[in-house]
């Protein structure tokens, strides 16, 4: 129900690709949803309703838990995104969400690979959300490595599944060498 009406009220046109491609796991689409917003529940949101809440970054506990720290800014989710860039040979020199799918908006890739590499952005975001709720709930922090490692199977998996019939040679060779 909540999901449905998420669909309904769709992001801005430029960003329409970034989740809303079948490459991207459902369980994604949501967290992302609410980063393109800035709605993610953070520390900073938490303690508007209950200022004894630490502001703090779970993660690295250097800095307050905006959205743009954890998910950008934070050594922890730095590490991620250089891991993740490599991979997917991003070059993006933005950390914001908003520049890194502008670059691959803007580069000569095809549709398969800009919706493969935005499909791993979304990973990399929703792998950050989980690792700081498990450092919350369940005290303890997945290594880099760990949540990194997670997120490849399931997308390389999705993207086979929902592979299309007519996808280029060169598109099909390129995802057998992620
Ligand atoms: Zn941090």
């Amino acid at each position: 129900m909540i999901m449905q009406k998420l669909i309904e009220q769709k992001p801005p046109m430029h960003w329409e690709r970034y989740v809303w491609n079948k490459m991207c796991i459902s369980r994604y689409k949501f967290i992302n949803w609410l980063v393109m917003r800035g709605r993610l529940h953070t520390a900073e949101r938490s303690v508007i309703y209950d200022p004894t809440v630490s502001p703090l970054c779970l993660l690295c506990g250097e800095a307050d838990e905006t959205q743009t720290h954890l998910l950008f800014q934070c050594c922890y989710s730095k590490q991620v995104l250089v891991v993740i860039k490599r991979w997917m040979n991003i070059e993006s020199p933005g950390e914001e969400l908003s520049g890194l799918i502008r670059s691959i908006s803007r580069s000569r890739r095809s549709k398969f690979q800009k919706d493969a590499c935005n499909a791993v952005i979304a990973g990399a975001v929703y792998g950050i959300w989980m690792a700081r709720n498990d450092c919350k709930w369940n005290l303890k922090v997945p290594t880099i490595l760990c949540i990194v490692k997670m997120m490849k199977e399931n997308v390389r998996r999705r993207i086979f599944l929902v592979m299309p019939k007519n996808v280029s040679r060169i598109d099909r060779s390129w995802f057998q060498s992620l």
